[in-house]
């Protein structure tokens, strides 16, 4: 069986990532992937605005895969592509993982695990759609490798459900390749996508969004023949009356991600219930020991260089992980956040490139982010507007702050007057 230091589950822009990092760092590194191609979503995402951050320029999300893919066969990394971690089990000096491939059932011997495995998208069940199940029902990032991988399209006239950056993102996308997108439709009374990709996707191409409405039925045997949309309540309950049918051959869904937590889960990694991934300190290691997770299976990014960037550290830290006890700090929010990562701080550790990214509950206008311990404001940072679709990041050196575990640490929200 074969040993390494740190093993990279999950071959996207959050885990090339950590498995160039954890190589650099000198540990023995092995990144498995399921697929057949390293990438992750990144290769079906053939439009551009990744990059800007961590190369200085506006790339597809192919190319932006590409050139991660470039640096990691410069290390030494070793890589098992179409291979599936089935199992993950806790051994007294680490982890053993059991891998399902071709070739077989195999194991291995790992220090350090990072978990980058990445979302998956929520379903028609999951948003009790009622009506039949013909065949033109798909969630956005199908449609999206339907069209941008192999080149086939999903149907000619199209309702989207949700308004999410993905679901807008094929709104263009299918309109640029000849179908009529008839509208996207958004239960909140705001919609849930970039205000660039609203504008860009939506607004460019005269493609209406409804807000408050929602998609109640779906009609048809075989295939989609139709939807009804009913505008819907403060609760999201559909409002008898408003119902409105819709012929159409296709309905794409952009109805939220889901963390891929499900080997996390199986080693008892505590999640959180607001970002649906694991919870962490600010070397990105979970509550369990020499587990680290980075990407969108810790919380769901709207920009890949921030997936990268957790990447980074992520294998940074896993490569020098060593076992000793962790008192752990919490970071302390108001209601006025929706959450906050890392949820905890460990004051024995690195504080010096500590990121906070977070994202606000409700949508504010001017308003000043401050960060106080034991009281005393050490940070504060001023927004001129925060929108809960759009994540905030603020790094901090907070090595020489003091901090201990009997320490209180808490970020807060206020509404700058003018
Ligand atoms: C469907 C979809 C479409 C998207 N489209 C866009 C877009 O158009 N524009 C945009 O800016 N952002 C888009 N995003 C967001 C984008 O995915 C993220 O910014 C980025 O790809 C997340 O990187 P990641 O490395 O965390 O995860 P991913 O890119 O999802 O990579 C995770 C990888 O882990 C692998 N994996 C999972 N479980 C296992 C296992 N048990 N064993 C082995 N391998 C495993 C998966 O096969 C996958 O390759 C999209 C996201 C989704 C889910």
């Amino acid at each position: 069986m074969k040993n390494y230091d740190v093993t990279v589950i999950g071959g996207g822009p959050g885990g090339l990532a950590a498995a160039i990092s954890a190589d650099n760092a000198g540990a023995s590194t092995l990144l498995i992937e399921r697929e057949a191609r390293l990438g992750g979503v990144l290769k079906q995402c053939i439009h551009d605005g990744f990059g800007v951050i961590r190369f200085g320029e506006k790339l597809s999300g192919c190319e932006y895969a590409t050139r991660l893919i470039r640096e990691l066969e410069t290390t030494g990394a070793e890589l098992m592509l179409s291979t599936f971690v089935s199992k993950a089990e806790k051994q007294r000096d680490g982890y053993l993982l059991t891998l399902t491939s071709r070739g077989g059932m195999e194991r291995v011997f790992t220090k350090a695990l990072v978990l980058a495995t990445g979302c998956r998208e929520r379903t028609a069940k999951q948003v009790a759609i009622h009506g039949t199940r013909p065949a033109g029902v798909f969630t956005a990032g199908t449609a999206q490798a339907f069209l941008n991988v192999r080149g086939q399209m999903p149907g000619k006239r199209c309702v989207i459900l949700g308004s999410g950056d993905i679901g807008l993102i094929m709104a263009r996308r299918l309109t640029l390749e000849g179908a009529r997108v008839l509208g996207v439709y958004e239960a909140k009374p705001d919609p849930s996508g970039l205000m660039r990709n609203i504008s860009q996707c939506l607004w460019d191409f005269d493609i209406p969004l409804h807000l408050s409405k929602t998609v109640t039925t779906v009609h048809g045997d075989e295939r989609v023949e139709a939807v009804t949309v009913a505008e819907v309540d403060e609760k999201m309950r559909p409002i008898a009356g408003t119902e409105e049918y819709i012929p159409c051959d296709t309905l794409i869904l952009s109805v939220g991600l889901i963390p891929e937590n499900e080997l996390a889960e199986s080693l008892g990694v505590p999640l959180d219930k607001k970002t649906k991934g694991p919870f962490c300190d600010q070397s990105y290691m979970t509550l369990v020991d020499g587990v680290f997770s980075c990407g969108n299976t810790l919380h769901v990014s709207d920009l890949a260089d921030y997936v990268s960037e957790s990447g980074d550290a992520a294998g940074r830290r896993a490569a020098s992980y060593a076992r000793r006890e962790r008192s752990l700090l919490p970071v302390n929010i108001s209601r006025d956040f929706s959450y906050v990562v890392p949820q905890y701080l460990d004051p024995e550790a690195d504080l010096s490139e500590t990121v906070f990214f977070f994202r606000t509950a409700a949508e504010r206008k001017k308003t000043k982010l401050r960060i106080l311990l034991d009281g005393v404001e050490i940070k504060q940072k001023q927004y001129n507007g925060l929108r809960p679709p759009e994540m905030e990041r603020i790094p901090f050196d907070l090595s020489g702050a003091g901090l201990t575990k009997d320490s209180k640490l808490e970020l807060l929200m206020e509404e700058v007057r003018s």
